[in-house]
């Protein structure tokens, strides 16, 4: 299809990444390897939107991948970045604001009593293993099909996000040892998890989740599935571990685990505890914590680690999602965005299926219900490229990959949802 807006200035931009950096991009879902074209170069964002180097303004719904759920370029968070950062940018040494972030988080979480900073999720979920791993004193973890927590080698079996769009799950360079420890279990499929535990009742460390599954698109948890996965871990001396990095203050303040009320063991955080700077942590009771260093046996250390930068964006960013009416606001917003493209496409006569979790959604095209990998896998690909680009010529940004969760934000205004539903309405008649 071709398109009404030029995107020459991001096309030249990335002929000349191509040449220095592998792919064009720091990061392969940046590629739009699972729609096809040529990435747009973004310039500038503000609230709900971006701009391109072209100049074409979007309203946003990836939002940086989760981090940007008050909008872009928020103003009391880039006035604490302007801040601290004339103060010197990173010390290596403690800062007192890093006590700070802490007590937010430990008071966030009830299953958190002492928290550890990273410089990524990947960071956090590679830490947690080792930590799992350490204390259990067992060798093996069971993670899901589709299930992405970084690319930690030992989770980068069969993992979700753009290694699934770019069609390397399992990756090259991680050796067999490193994928041997690792057993497949499927999500929302309990009979799968407790099979390993039978198979291996004293060699599982932990078993390692997204709460809510947002890398194979989202898949809510089927009802009952966490609390199983909590009591098998528990019965069989396993630590289960919840990587909220994209759901954790997401979907309700204290995250997965407040809103589906089941504590994990560890809790993985990034994105949005750094307000869009880079940032990750994992946190757990003290007696599990304990055992890093310097206090314990498990190593574990960072010269960027809370970074005084990154910590001063992210304490604003969580004390401005402790007003309460942060998460009604994004609650109606989703509901809001999902009705709409829900009877759009209905109207239209276009199989959809929204999945959608507070702020956190995937509009699968699919005719049937989505909660498993065999479903997700069984939506239309080709479709879904169609409508990214034809939405794109529209002003909307989706996430460029039909197995990524869509973020809104506070920022996103009625207008903003209503533009995106009579845009979608616009194009589905010509995909
Ligand atoms: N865990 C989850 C659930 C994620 O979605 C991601 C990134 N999308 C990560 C871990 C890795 O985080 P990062 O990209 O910051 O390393």
């Amino acid at each position: 299809m071709s398109s009404t807006r030029s995107f020459a200035h991001s096309e030249r931009l990335y002929s000349e990444a191509e040449k220095v950096i592998p792919g064009g991009v720091n990061s392969p879902a940046r590629s739009w390897g699972g729609v096809g074209g040529t990435p747009i170069y973004f310039e500038k964002a503000a609230g709900s939107h971006v701009w391109d180097v072209d100049g074409n303004k979007y309203v946003d719904y990836v939002g940086s991948w989760g981090p940007m759920v008050l909008g872009h370029a928020h103003p009391d968070v880039l006035g604490a970045i302007k801040r601290v950062v004339d103060s010197g940018t990173s010390f290596g040494a403690p800062t007192e604001s890093e006590t700070k972030i802490a007590k937010i988080i430990v008071d966030a979480f009830t299953s958190i009593d002492k928290v550890r900073f990273v410089n990524s999720g990947t960071e956090a979920t590679m830490s947690a293993l080792r930590l799992a791993r350490a204390f259990t004193n067992r060798p093996k973890i069971v993670k899901f099909q589709g299930g992405y927590h970084g690319h930690t080698d030992a989770l980068l079996v069969a993992a979700g996000s753009g290694a699934l769009a770019h069609g390397v799950p399992d990756s090259a360079g991680v050796t067999d040892s490193f994928a041997s420890d690792t057993l497949l279990a499927q999500f929302n499929n309990v009979e799968s998890v407790q099979n390993h535990f039978d198979s291996y009742p004293d060699d599982i460390a932990c078993l390692i989740v997204e709460p809510v599954a947002g890398n194979m698109g989202v898949v809510p948890p089927a009802d009952g599935f966490l609390g199983e996965l909590r009591k098998i871990t528990e019965r069989n001396g396993a630590l289960l571990i919840f990587d909220e990095v994209i759901t954790g203050f997401r979907v309700a303040y204290g995250g997965a685990q407040e809103r589906f009320g089941i504590d994990a063991d560890i809790t993985c955080l990034g994105k949005i505890i750094g307000g869009g700077m880079p940032v990750g942590a994992y946190g757990a009771s003290s007696e599990i914590m304990n055992t890093v260093a310097p206090l314990g046996p498990m190593y574990q250390a960072g010269t960027l680690s809370g970074n005084p930068v990154a910590v001063a964006a992210g304490i604003t960013t969580l004390e401005l999602l402790q007003n309460s009416a942060v998460y009604d606001t994004l609650e109606e917003k989703g509901s809001l965005l999902s009705s709409g493209m829900q009877s759009v496409f209905d109207d239209a006569g276009v199989a959809l299926t929204v999945n959608r979790v507070g702020s956190l959604m995937t509009m699968f095209f699919n005719s049937g219900t989505v909660d498993d990998w065999e479903s997700v896998s069984s939506s239309d690909r080709d479709m879904f490229s169609k409508f990214f680009h034809a939405m794109l010529d529209e002003g909307i940004y989706l996430p460029p990959s039909p197995f990524e969760a869509m973020f809104l934000s506070t920022a996103h205004s009625s207008e903003d949802i209503e533009h995106t539903v009579d845009a979608a309405r616009k194009v589905i008649r010509r995909i």
